[in-house]
C-alpha cells in the first residue's frame, strides 16, 4: 500500500472546489462521463492497431446508483490504469490541473466561474464538488507484470492512499461517496436529466439502469383480437451514439434530418424550413447541423436554442459570439473542439478562430438561400415570411451579408408580389422618380388602417410595398443608405402628389387672404396641439381635408419605441391637416357668411378625415354621429 500527499505544496484545494463553484456541481457527472468515453475510444484505437490482447466485448459505460450506500458510480470497460499511471495521471497532472484552474479562478465572482467551470475545466477532481469520498478501481488493459488491479482513494484532503486490488475485468470504475448536501444525485430522475442533458450524443453507448417499455408479441391476439403487448424491461441507452451531424450528408435524407430536429427539441411539432450541415476540417474543425425554423412574426423568448458541443459533449446552448447576432434564432448543432470554451465571452467574440467559424456559418447559410432562391424560386417565395426576418436582421447587422443577400432579399407589394431590390426598383423606376430624379419607395405598414392611402397610391399607378415586420423600421433606414438617390416614404406621410412630385402644384383657387381667415377655424376644430393646418391645391377630385403623419417624426418615434421609451417615444404624435384649397366643399366653406355654419362645416371634415385614420373615439366619436344624423334631416 502506498499512501501520500497529493501535493505537499499548496494549501487543500478541495474545500475550494466545492464552495466557490457552487452553482454548477452537476458538470461533474459530464466530466466523468468524458473520461470513461475517452478511455474507451483510445481502446478502441489500440485495438484497431492490433495493441490489444483481449477481446474488447462490450464497452457499454454504466452509471450506476446505489441510494443504500450513497454511491454514484461510473464504469467503463475502457483502457484502464497501471498504478503507476493512476500516480502520475490522477495524483500529479490532474491534481495540478484542477489547482492550476482553482488558483486562475478563485478571485472571480461565482457567477464568472460557474460560467467557466461550466465550459470544461476541473475535470475528474469536480467529483470532489459532490462527493465527501472518492474512489476509483482500476485495471489496465495491458499484460504482465505492474498490470494489477488498484484503488486509489481519497477523502477531500491532500492525503490518498494506493492499494492493488481485487477487479475481474479490465476498465475504471469512479465510485463517488455522495456528500449529505449533494443527495440529489443519487436521485434517478436527476441523474436521468443530466445524462440526456450532456451526453445524449456521446460516440459509446451510456446505460443508466432499466427501462420499462411496452413490446409487441408476434403472432399472438388479445380477446378483442387486437395485437398483444408485453411489458418488457429493458437497458436504458441515453444516447444516440450517431447523430446525424457525423453522418455524411449524402446518406442523409429529408425525413432523417426532421426526425433529428425532434431528437433535439422533442417539444416541438412543426418541421423545420430547411437545413444546412456543416463540415469543414480546415483551417478549424467544424460540424454541425443549422435549422432555419418556421418563426412566428414576432421575435419570442426562444426556449429551443442551437446547442454547442464538444466532440459530441453538450457544452451550452448560448452562443452568442460564436455564430453571428442574427442567426441566433435558429436551432440544431454546431460541434466544434477548435472553440475555447474556458474563456470569457469577451475574450471569446475576439478569437481569431472564433471570426472565422462565424463567418463561415454566415457564408453557408447565405450559400443556402441564395441555392434555393436560385433552383426553386416558387418554394423560395413560400417561405419568405418566415424567413426574411433573418434576412433583413442580417442585411441590418452584417454588411458582408447584405452583399451576399442583396441578390435575393425579396420585396413584397400589396399585391402579394415578390421581387428581388433590382426587379422591384425596374419595375417602379419610370413612374416613381420625382421631379429632382429621386426614386420614392411607397410603403406601408399596415394594409388595413392605411387602407384609404393605398388605394389612392395605386390608383395612380403607384406601387406600395407592405413592410409590416417588427424589424422593418431598421430595415427601411438601411435600405435608403444602401440604395442610391432613394426615398422611402409611407403612404400616409403626406399626400401623395407631394410624396411623389412630379411637377409644380396646380394654381390655387383660394387667395393668400382666404387661407388666413380659413386657417384658424380649422384649427380650433381639429385641436392645434396635435394638428398642423396646411393648405395644398390639389386636384378637385382628391379628398377636402386629410390627415398625414410626416415620415421623419414618425419614424423618429417608431424607431425610440422599439428601443424602449425614451424622450422621443414619450412625444405627442403629430399630425398634418391637409385642406385641399381647390375642393369645391372649400370653396363653399370660403363662400360662407354664417361663422356658425362654417364651423359645423369644417368640424364634419375634419372627422371625417380622423374617422378615415382612425382617430376618431369616444365623445368626440358620438358628436360627430349626432351631427351627421342632423345635418341628413
Ligand atoms: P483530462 O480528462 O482533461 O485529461 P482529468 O482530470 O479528467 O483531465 O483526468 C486526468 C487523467 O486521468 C486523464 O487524462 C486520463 O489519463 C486519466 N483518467 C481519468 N479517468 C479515466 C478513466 N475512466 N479511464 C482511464 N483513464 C482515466
Amino acid at each position: 500500500m502506498q499512501t501520500g500527499k497529493i501535493n505537499v505544496q499548496t494549501e487543500n484545494i478541495f474545500p475550494i472546489i466545492k464552495k466557490f463553484l457552487y452553482s454548477d456541481h452537476e458538470i461533474f457527472l459530464r466530466e466523468l462521463i468524458s473520461n470513461a468515453v475517452d478511455a474507451t475510444q483510445k481502446l478502441k484505437a489500440l485495438s484497431s492497431m492490433g495493441n490489444v490482447k483481449d477481446e474488447l466485448g462490450d464497452l457499454t459505460i454504466e452509471v450506476i446508483a446505489d441510494k443504500e450506500k450513497g454511491t454514484l458510480t461510473v464504469r467503463d470497460n475502457g483502457i484502464g490504469m497501471t498504478a503507476e499511471e493512476v500516480d502520475k495521471y490522477i495524483n500529479q497532472i490532474a491534481f495540478s490541473g484542477a489547482e492550476e484552474f482553482v488558483k486562475k479562478y478563485k478571485g472571480k465572482s461565482e457567477a464568472d466561474a460557474a460560467q467557466l467551470i461550466g465550459h470544461f475545466g476541473l475535470g475528474f477532481y469536480s467529483s470532489f464538488m459532490v462527493s465527501k469520498k472518492v474512489e476509483i478501481l482500476t485495471k489496465t488493459y495491458k499484460k504482465g507484470p505492474g498490470s494489477k488491479a488498484v484503488k486509489w482513494e481519497c477523502d477531500g484532503s491532500p492525503e490518498y492512499t494506493l492499494t492493488e486490488a481485487e477487479k475481474a475485468s479490465r476498465g475504471t470504475e469512479i465510485i463517488l461517496h455522495i456528500a449529505d448536501d449533494s443527495k440529489e444525485f443519487l436521485e434517478e430522475h436527476r441523474i436521468v436529466d443530466l445524462l440526456k442533458k450532456y451526453c445524449k450524443f456521446l460516440p459509446v453507448p451510456i446505460r443508466f439502469g432499466n427501462e420499462k417499455t411496452w413490446e409487441k408479441v408476434e403472432g399472438e391476439k388479445d380477446d378483442k383480437g387486437n395485437d398483444k403487448y408485453d411489458e418488457i424491461e429493458k437497458p436504458r441507452i441515453i444516447n444516440n451514439i450517431n447523430p446525424a451531424w457525423k453522418r455524411k450528408p449524402a446518406d442523409l435524407t429529408d425525413e432523417d434530418y426532421n426526425n433529428f430536429y425532434r431528437e433535439l427539441y422533442p417539444s416541438l411539432f412543426e418541421n423545420p424550413l430547411f437545413n444546412i450541415h456543416l463540415n469543414v476540417d480546415y483551417p478549424f474543425n467544424l460540424t454541425g447541423i443549422l435549422y432555419f425554423p418556421k418563426v412566428k412574426r414576432n421575435f419570442e423568448v426562444q426556449k429551443e436554442k442551437i446547442q454547442l458541443y464538444s466532440n459530441q459533449v453538450f457544452v451550452t446552448d448560448s452562443v452568442e459570439g460564436i455564430v453571428p447576432d442574427f442567426l441566433t434564432l435558429m436551432h440544431g448543432v454546431l460541434d466544434s473542439p477548435d472553440i475555447p470554451l474556458n474563456v470569457s465571452r469577451s475574450y471569446l467574440q475576439s478569437d481569431s478562430n472564433v471570426k472565422k467559424i462565424s463567418n463561415h456559418i454566415m457564408k453557408k447559410v447565405a450559400d443556402k438561400l441564395e441555392e434555393i432562391f436560385k433552383n426553386n424560386r416558387e418554394d423560395f417565395e413560400k417561405k419568405w415570411d418566415d424567413i426574411r426576418i433573418f434576412i433583413e436582421y442580417g442585411i441590418i447587422s452584417e454588411p458582408k451579408f447584405y452583399e451576399r443577400a442583396e441578390k435575393f432579399c425579396l420585396l413584397k407589394d400589396t399585391a402579394g408580389k415578390y421581387m428581388t431590390f433590382e426587379e422591384y426598383k425596374n419595375s417602379i423606376k419610370d413612374n416613381q422618380t420625382d421631379k429632382d430624379k429621386k426614386l420614392v419607395y411607397l410603403y406601408t405598414t399596415d394594409t388595413v388602417e392605411q387602407h384609404g392611402f393605398i388605394e389612392t397610391a395605386t390608383e395612380r399607378g403607384y406601387n406600395v410595398l407592405v413592410m409590416d415586420g417588427p424589424i422593418d423600421n431598421h430595415f427601411i433606414n438601411t435600405l435608403e443608405q444602401k440604395f442610391e438617390n432613394t426615398s422611402f416614404v409611407r403612404v400616409d406621410a403626406d399626400v401623395i402628389d407631394k410624396l411623389i412630385r412630379k411637377e409644380e402644384p396646380m394654381p390655387s383657387k383660394l387667395s393668400d387672404e382666404d387661407r388666413e381667415k380659413l386657417k384658424p377655424v380649422f384649427e380650433e376644430v381639429a385641436g392645434r396641439e396635435h394638428y398642423t393646418v396646411m393648405f395644398e391645391s390639389l386636384s378637385e377630385t382628391e379628398l377636402p381635408v386629410q390627415i398625414t403623419r410626416p415620415e421623419f417624426m414618425r419614424r423618429m418615434k417608431d424607431m425610440s419605441m422599439l428601443g424602449g421609451a425614451s424622450y422621443m417615444g414619450s412625444l405627442p404624435d403629430s399630425y398634418n391637416l391637409v385642406v385641399n384649397g381647390n375642393h369645391p366643399l372649400i370653396s363653399k366653406m370660403n363662400d360662407e357668411k354664417d361663422e356658425e355654419s362654417k364651423k359645423v362645416l369644417a368640424k364634419q371634415l375634419v372627422d371625417l378625415a380622423k374617422l378615415s385614420q382612425n382617430l376618431l373615439k369616444g365623445e368626440e366619436l358620438t358628436g360627430f354621429i349626432k351631427r351627421s344624423i342632423s345635418i341628413i334631416k
